[in-house]
């Protein structure tokens, strides 16, 4: 009788445990024009179709990559007329606007002709002239988006959206806002280097996400432990041109036009949303050390790695909330 009990016992446990042994299910690929990875640790097989149309239909409006996406044509329309627009793209305009507020235009989607002015789009790297650049400031300025219900203007011909600075990070929320409806609960989600950590990862003790060494390629410089969070990084090593000696990176100052120098290579935003934190990685890269520090600890719902080079050596701030949960390693 109680070799019995315990033969089903043992058989509850093994059940059990194959019930809750999770696998791990891969889907690789490029869109935004960058790649994207997610990793997904489920007990049950994992569909990819919805995660493809979702992929697809963000592709369809924001890409830059694309002629007719939504943001192109309101490019192509610009001084000229509104284009309707989905509420989606209504959304991300709304939220890149409202980023340009809180950030003192450090963020400004509308960046795109300097961008292009720079040759960061097609790896055509060019150093402009003090005019040329005078010439495409003229075109900036977020308050010259102007929005009417379903309907997008860009005030100024010209003018150009480029929501390069935050398409990653929205994206990774509608993947994962896929996920969740699906019922996973535990995935990675990584598009250009952009992550959302959904769940506490595979042994349930959080994600350990490394911080890229800003000079050594294929090395870390500190790793945080996450859970149910968004990671972003923006960082000068991420594309850059070398001009006279000269490091420019990708990141641009909306203000003066020109690439972001202020001593910052690399700011990690910690948040809830991918949006947010890949929005503000690049706003707090423009802010700069002093400013970005202060508006993390003022901000509840942001943390913050960042690092500067001073002195020919890289120093680190984590903001207050995640010093416990992040890990600094010898640079
Ligand atoms: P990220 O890697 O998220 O920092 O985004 C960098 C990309 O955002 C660049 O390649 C540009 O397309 C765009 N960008 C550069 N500077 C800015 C800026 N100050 N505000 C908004 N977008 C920017
Ligand atoms: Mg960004």
């Amino acid at each position: 009788m109680m070799q019995k009990k315990i033969f089903f016992q043992l058989l509850f446990l093994f059940l059990f445990s194959v019930s809750e042994a999770k696998e791990m299910y891969l889907y690789e690929g490029a869109a935004m024009g960058t790649y994207f990875t997610v990793k997904i640790y489920s007990n049950k097989k994992v569909e990819f179709e919805p995660l493809i149309k979702e992929l697809k239909n963000l592709e369809e409006k924001f890409s830059d990559y694309i002629p007719n996406s939504e943001i192109a044509r309101i490019n192509k329309m610009a001084g000229e007329d509104y284009i309707k627009v989905s509420e989606e793209t209504i959304l991300i305009l709304e939220k890149s606007i409202q980023l340009s507020e809180l950030s003192n235009s450090a963020f400004d989607p509308t960046v795109g002709p300097l961008i292009k002015l720079w040759g960061f789009k097609n790896d055509k790297f060019n150093y402009p002239s003090v005019r040329e650049i005078s010439l495409k400031l003229n075109l900036i300025g977020f308050q010259n988006i102007l929005i009417d219900k379903d309907r997008v203007f860009l005030k100024n011909k010209g003018m150009s959206l480029d929501l390069g600075a935050i398409a990653k990070g929205y994206t990774a929320d509608k993947i994962v806002s896929v996920l969740r409806k699906s019922g996973l609960d535990n995935a990675i989600v990584e598009i250009g280097g952009d992550m959302f950590c959904l769940g506490s990862g595979k042994e349930l003790k959080g994600w350990l996400i490394g911080i890229r060494h800003p000079q050594k390629a294929g090395e870390i410089i500190a790793a945080i432990n996450v859970s149910d969070k968004a990671v972003a990084t923006s960082g000068d090593y991420e594309n850059y041109f070398f001009y006279n000696g000269i490091k420019y990176p990708h990141i641009i100052d909306p203000r003066t036009g020109y690439p972001v120098k202020n001593g910052v290579v690399s700011v990690t935003v910690v948040s809830d949303e991918g949006l947010k934190s890949d929005g503000w990685a690049t706003a707090l890269f423009v802010l700069g050390w002093e400013d970005a520090k202060r508006i993390v600890e003022s901000k509840k719902d942001l943390e913050a790695v960042i690092i500067r080079e001073i002195d020919n050596k890289f120093q680190c701030w984590a903001s207050s909330g995640i010093r416990e949960k992040i890990e600094f390693y010898e640079n």
